[in-house]
């Protein structure tokens, strides 16, 4: 049962879900993606993911293929085929075929034709977010070499990939980007700091995917509980100064990371306030 996608209006097996080489999103990664994690069965901020996935269509000028009614009866049908309590679903969009391959040319970097857009869904189970234990992890730095518009939630993921698998051949589970100095977000996650009680992370821009957990986290979670956030710019010996370091993002929640580069952050361990956060947090989507 868990073993079904959707695929352009029809539930498939895995292996049966197939697109035309000719689709933009394999030749030139022409797509937006979107991931809305499903807890105790239930969608969790998928108001914030969908508005965020029209926004991405938006920047580069994709249409929406369905009405929101229409997303909504889709990802039911899908969902009927899922068996796990706790998972992510993921959504890509690609710009997709051209409609009419009569002129002969199979591959044009400029988007001028008729495309039938591809659209893509499947979900993936999330291991257990439990409150008794937390998940620490460990974290290299590397330059973000990504291009500036991070904001769009593209299936372009070159850069973001290569460097989580650096980190992953040194020991370590993310890669926390700087760009000239400045620090951006991990490469699937948003980056806080905590120094002397003072909860940091950088603000949105064009640099950085808008988390919607970053936002939930801010909003919900850290000004209710009435810790200090500040938002400003983060130098590589703000982070390595810092007291604690946590990353946020929809499938882990809060994640603190006890060791960057092999320097460890709050002697190894997880930090209080990382803890509270992440126990917060579970509340919310239990
Ligand atoms: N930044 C990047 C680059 C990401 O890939 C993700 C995860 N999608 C995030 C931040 C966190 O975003 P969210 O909280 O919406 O999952």
């Amino acid at each position: 049962m868990n073993n079904k996608v959707f695929l352009n209006n029809k539930i498939c097996n895995i292996e049966e879900a197939k697109i035309s080489i000719f689709d933009r999103g394999f030749l030139f990664s022409d797509g937006v993606y979107e991931l809305i994690p499903f807890f105790n069965k239930k969608p969790f901020l998928f108001e914030e993911h969908y508005k965020r996935l029209e926004n991405s269509l938006k920047m580069l000028d994709l249409d929406n293929p369905y009405s929101k009614d229409e997303w909504l009866d889709k990802i039911k049908m899908l969902l009927n085929y899922c068996e796990y309590d706790n998972f992510s679903l993921y959504i890509q969009i690609t710009r997709g075929e051209p409609l009419s391959y009569n002129d002969g040319i199979f591959r044009e970097h400029a988007a001028i034709k008729k495309y039938k857009t591809s659209v893509s869904m499947f979900f993936s189970k999330i291991n257990d977010l439990s409150e008794s234990f937390i998940r620490c992890e460990t974290a290299i730095t590397l330059e973000d070499k990504r291009w500036m518009q991070c904001d769009i939630k593209s299936i372009s993921l070159l850069y973001n990939s290569y460097a989580k698998t650096l980190a992953s051949k040194k020991g370590a589970y993310e890669a926390i980007l700087f760009r000239n100095g400045v620090l951006t977000e991990g490469c699937s996650s948003n980056v806080f700091i905590v120094k002397n009680k003072k909860i940091i992370t950088p603000k949105l821009s064009n640099l950085i995917l808008h988390g919607i957990t970053r936002s939930y986290i801010i909003n919900e979670i850290i000004k209710k509980n009435k810790f200090e956030i500040v938002i400003e710019d983060i130098n590589e010996e703000d982070l390595f100064s810092s007291d604690e370091v946590f990353i946020t993002n929809s499938t882990q929640g809060v994640l603190p990371i006890i060791k960057i580069n092999n320097k460890k952050i709050n002697k190894g361990t997880c930090g209080e306030i990382s803890k509270k956060l992440h126990q917060l947090y579970l509340k919310k989507i239990n």
